[in-house]
C-alpha cells in the first residue's frame, strides 16, 4: 500500500504564504486556504513580485497592477484580506539576504504558526522544470523563518521595531515531489476554482481553452492525483516540517 499523507496540523491560528507571484498559490493550494479560513484561522499572503513580466502581450508598467488587482481579488475569493507585495522584479528575483530580510521582516510583522511557500527544488514531479523565482522564494522563505526569530540577523529590524519572532513551527511547502501532508480538497474546490479564475487577463493569455474548463481540469487532475495517498480524497499536498 502507498504510504499515506498525514492531515496538515490544525491547532494554529495565523499562516503566512510566500510565493514569487500573483497565481502561484491559486494553483492548487487555495482550496486549502478557503478550508482554514472557514475555520476563522488568519491567512496573510505575501508576494515577492507583481508577476508584471508574466504576460507576452503586455508591458510590465501596465501588467503590474493589472495582476495586482486580479491576486488581490483571487485572495479575497478564499477569505484572505490581506495581500503584500515586496517589489523583487519579476522574473530576475535573486535569492539573497535582501530577500530573506524582506521575508523575515514579515513573519516578525505577522506572527504566523504556519509559514506556506511553493516548491523551491528544481523540478515539479521530475517532469517539469521549475523557474528561477520559485526557487529563489521558496529557499528564502524557509530560511527567513529562522532569520525571523535571531535578534542578531538583520539587527537594524529590531530597531525599526520588529522584534524576533520564533513561534512559527510548522513550514509547508506546496508542489512538493516530497510530500507528506495533506488537506482534504473537496470542501474548498468550487472556491479554489473561482480564485485560480480571477487570473482572468494571465490564463486568456496563456490558454486558448475556455478558462473555467482549464482551471477546474488542472484542479481536479492536481487533487486527484494525491488521492491515491489520502484515502482516495483528492487532496492538496505539502511537504511539511516541523519545527
Ligand atoms: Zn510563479
Amino acid at each position: 500500500m502507498t504510504e499515506q499523507l498525514t492531515p496538515m496540523p490544525e491547532d494554529w491560528q495565523r499562516a503566512l504564504a510566500v510565493v514569487a507571484h500573483p497565481d502561484d498559490l491559486e494553483y492548487g493550494c487555495a482550496g486549502a486556504v478557503a478550508g482554514w479560513t472557514d475555520g476563522g484561522r488568519e491567512v496573510v499572503y505575501l508576494l515577492a513580485s507583481r508577476g508584471e513580466a508574466g504576460i507576452d502581450t503586455l508591458e510590465p508598467e501596465k501588467c503590474a497592477p493589472l495582476r495586482e488587482q486580479e491576486q488581490l481579488a483571487s485572495a479575497a475569493v478564499v477569505g484572505v484580506g490581506t495581500v503584500e507585495f515586496l517589489d523583487h522584479a519579476d522574473g530576475v528575483i535573486e535569492y539573497g539576504t535582501a530577500l530573506r530580510r524582506d521575508i523575515a521582516a514579515a513573519i516578525r510583522r505577522h506572527k504566523p504558526e504556519l509559514v506556506i511557500t511553493l516548491n523551491h527544488r528544481e523540478s515539479f514531479g521530475g517532469r517539469f522544470l521549475n523557474s528561477a523565482d520559485h526557487r529563489a522564494v521558496g529557499q528564502a522563505a524557509i530560511d527567513a523563518v529562522a532569520d525571523a526569530g535571531n535578534r542578531w540577523i538583520f539587527p537594524e529590524l529590531v530597531k525599526e521595531g520588529l522584534a524576533p519572532w520564533n513561534g512559527v513551527r510548522w513550514i509547508a511547502i506546496a508542489g512538493s515531489e516530497r510530500a507528506t501532508h495533506a488537506v482534504d480538497a473537496g470542501p474548498g474546490f468550487e472556491r479554489s476554482v473561482r480564485s485560480l479564475l480571477e487570473h482572468r487577463a494571465y490564463i486568456e493569455a496563456l490558454t486558448d481553452e475556455d478558462p473555467e474548463a482549464y482551471v477546474r481540469g488542472f484542479l481536479t487532475m492536481t487533487s486527484e492525483m494525491n488521492a491515491e495517498r489520502f484515502g482516495g480524497k483528492p487532496a492538496v499536498a505539502f511537504e511539511v516540517f516541523a519545527l
